[in-house]
């Protein structure tokens, strides 16, 4: 019976968006989720977008029928084209398949049971980031993987910590799934250089590891779709075989509607078509039976961006226009902070990169810019930049110089 069903926690983060929404103070700031948000503080439809909608009205055969258990097929098609690179061997050699998911959390699960089944070790793991986007964990749980952390950023010097890292994909089982931040990584904004890819793809040869690429924020961490790709290109070009959840909710502005798809790479060689087929046979099984066929509308608008060229050009303008926007709050906050003399470094607001900041903030100075001052942001001291604008950003770092203070 349901009547042993017992309570399970709030969601953190949302359980601080109520919290926001029934606070009534005018100061109030929003700090904790991951949203655009323009210098008004609004949610912002893309001007692309918006545009895209308006040809999708217009379209005569427009309906409403199910796609087919891949998804749209222009859509799949142009996003694969967009993460891989559209002169990419993977494409040139039909070594690749792509599901349309929901979102990159969708993706992120569809690659996580298609993976905790079909790879070889008893009981695979999947080595996460530490820290990582918070709900990794939950996913790969509810697939069965076993979860380990690999290092990545030093509160100490508030950069990578490359050395632990490489350490510990040095030690890890030969099979262990890798999961790599493509860019803009969440929560840290801390990307690894070139050099630093080159020899992490290095260790995961080494150790026979496999690599899968969350990609959540590409257009985010240079502004450039194509720079924004470097390390996902770097493996396929190294002929590694590799899996990419790509999300279409941050760069192009469509978080509700749910927009992403799930990449599954062969290695180059003989067989690498029939490998394909057979992982997208078995990805079409799993689609079918959790939902049955992806959702449309979203996937429509997004192939319409992609696909036209003047659309899909003033798309990267808007993608522009958002890193500028979240730039130049970082700029304000970090003079901000200098003007006030606040204690401590704060470099790091202006060298991380992408939507989020790790301030490097404590829990109980996050608690105290909660309760005083109507600030909110998730416990691990992470903002999202883009809740910051030009009439809250001063107010933001005078509540950051109280609480250092204290
Ligand atoms: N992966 C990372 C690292 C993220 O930060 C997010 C969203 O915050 C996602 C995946 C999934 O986002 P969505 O399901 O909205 O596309």
């Amino acid at each position: 019976s349901a009547k042993n069903v017992p309570q399970a926690p709030e969601d953190p983060l949302y359980g601080l968006v109520n919290a926001y929404l029934s606070d009534k103070s005018d100061k109030k700031i929003d700090l904790s989720v991951g949203v655009y948000r323009d210098d008004n503080a609004k949610p912002w439809v893309l001007p692309a977008v918006q545009k895209a909608e308006q040809l999708y009205q217009c379209d005569p055969d427009l309906d409403h029928e199910y796609l087919p258990i891949a998804g749209l097929p222009e859509f799949i098609n142009a996003a694969q084209r967009l993460i891989v690179g559209a002169d990419s061997p993977a494409i040139r050699e039909s070594r690749i398949c792509s599901f349309q998911t929901i979102s990159g959390t969708g993706a992120v699960h569809l690659g996580g049971a298609l993976l905790s089944r079909f790879l070889p070790l008893p009981t695979p793991a999947i080595y996460l980031s530490s820290p990582t986007w918070a709900i990794h964990d939950q996913i790969f749980n509810n697939v069965g993987l076993a979860i380990k952390e690999y290092p990545y950023f030093s509160s100490k010097t508030k950069m990578m910590d490359f050395d632990g890292m490489i350490s510990v994909l040095g030690s890890a089982p030969p099979g262990s799934i890798i999961l790599l931040h493509a860019c803009a990584h969440n929560p840290t904004g801390v990307d690894p250089t070139h050099d630093q890819w080159g020899k992490i793809a290095k260790i995961i040869r080494a150790n026979r590891l496999f690599p899968f690429f969350d990609c959540a924020y590409q257009g985010f961490a240079s502004g450039s779709l194509a720079q924004d790709n470097f390390a996902i290109r770097y493996f396929i070009d190294h002929g590694f075989e590799l899996a990419i959840a790509q999300s279409f909710s941050k760069n192009m502005g469509l978080y509700g509607q749910r927009v992403g798809a799930f990449h599954y790479i062969a290695c180059p060689g003989s067989g690498a078509q029939e490998i394909v087929e057979r992982v997208a046979s078995q990805l079409a099984i799993l689609q079918r039976s959790e939902i049955s066929t992806p959702p449309l509308f979203g996937a429509k608008i997004a192939s319409i961006v992609l696909n036209d060229k003047e659309i899909c050009a003033d798309w990267e303008k808007d993608l522009r226009t958002m890193s500028g926007r979240i730039n130049t709050m970082r700029e304000s906050l970090k003079q901000g902070l200098d003007q006030l003399q606040t204690p401590g470094q704060w470099g790091h607001i202006t060298s991380q990169i992408g939507m989020f900041s790790f301030t490097g903030l404590s829990k109980s100075q996050v608690l105290s810019l909660r309760e005083k001052w109507h600030v909110y942001m998730v416990e691990t001291g992470r903002i999202s930049m883009a809740g910051l604008n030009s009439g809250n950003v001063r107010y933001f770092a005078e509540a950051v110089d109280d609480v250092v203070r204290a």
